[in-house]
């Protein structure tokens, strides 16, 4: 399938990944179903696009008139049967294999026969989630960044079966969404986690033992290596569960040199979760 055969982008997820998604897509001009299942985690979905409409237009990247008829794309939705239009569906629910094989499962039976089926997971095997369907060629890794309208990233990630087709599709679709992308081979983590996690858990690791406090932490990293924010304020942005998800999968496929922080599986368990909770690393309240 070409990149014009695509009208219709379903988003499967409202959370902070599945909004951006459907946002930077509805901006572009594709009609948009996002899916959630409730109306009340719909409903925050909303209000994150909103909210980042409103910064977006305060900045002067997009005009109001855009933003508003942006919205008017997006159709949000608690049932998986309203997919079925879509051309190219986006997954951005819970990093679980479960749940993820669980929803492209559905997506298969739901979705026509040339639909393209991605996934955004940050960490698991696109491989194994595409054994889920009948029809592994078609589904692929198009793993955004958080935040999405604003990072240019999307990692591409071709599984075992992802036919060269499928990829094309899914550079075309980042490209004309206004972002840049690069290849990365169906291994834990693909590029950008297997290298990211690691340095989060280490910045945890060195706060627990009192290397410096956690501002002087993040101060060093940005000051010290030029990057915009240190560990534990991205740990925070990212979501402390995802980043703990995340780490998990790469501890159990890679060895120990990923084994996560105990003070972020104390947060977690805590239910600090950063941002999205008010409080991780640091309070947002
Ligand atoms: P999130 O917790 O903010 O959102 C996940 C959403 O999925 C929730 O609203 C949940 O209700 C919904 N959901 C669960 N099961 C569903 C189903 N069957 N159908 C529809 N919706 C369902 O998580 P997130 O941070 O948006 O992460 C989503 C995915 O993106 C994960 O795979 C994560 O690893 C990946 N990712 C996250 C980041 C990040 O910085 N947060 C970056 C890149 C990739």
């Amino acid at each position: 399938m070409h990149l014009e055969a695509v009208d219709t982008v379903g988003v499967v997820g409202a959370g902070t990944m599945g909004n951006g998604i459907a946002q930077v897509s509805a901006t572009a001009g594709y009609d948009v179903v996002m899916r959630d299942v409730s109306e009340e985690l719909l409903a925050g979905g909303f209000e994150d696009i909103q909210a980042s409409f409103e910064s977006l237009v305060a900045r002067g990247t997009v005009t109001k008139a855009e933003a508003e008829a942006a919205t008017d794309r997006i159709t949000g939705t608690t049932e998986m049967d309203d997919l079925a239009d879509a051309e190219l569906v986006v997954e951005a629910v819970t990093e679980d294999m479960g749940i993820k094989q669980s929803v492209f499962a559905d997506l298969d039976g739901i979705c026509k026969p040339r639909t393209v089926l991605a996934s955004n997971t940050s960490t698991l095997s696109i491989t194994t989630i595409a054994s889920a369907t009948d029809r592994p060629e078609q589904v692929l890794g198009l793993h955004f960044m958080n935040p999405v309208p604003v990072m240019k990233g999307v990692e591409l990630v071709v599984g075992e079966k992802t036919s060269d087709e499928t990829v094309t599709l899914g550079q075309e679709f980042a490209h004309d969404i206004g972002k840049e992308t690069w290849e990365a081979d169906d291994k834990p983590g693909f590029v950008v986690n297997r290298v990211l996690m690691p340095w989060i858990n280490e910045g945890v690791r060195a706060y627990d033992e009192g290397v410096a406090d956690k501002a002087d932490i993040d101060r060093g990293l940005t000051l010290g290596t030029n990057v915009p924010m240190g560990p534990l304020e991205l740990a925070d942005h990212i979501g402390l569960d995802v980043v703990l998800d995340a780490s998990e999968t790469l501890y159990e496929e890679l060895g120990d040199r990923y084994k996560p922080a105990y003070l972020l599986k104390r947060k977690v368990a805590a239910g600090d979760l950063g941002k999205k909770s008010g409080r991780g690393f640091y309070d947002y309240e």
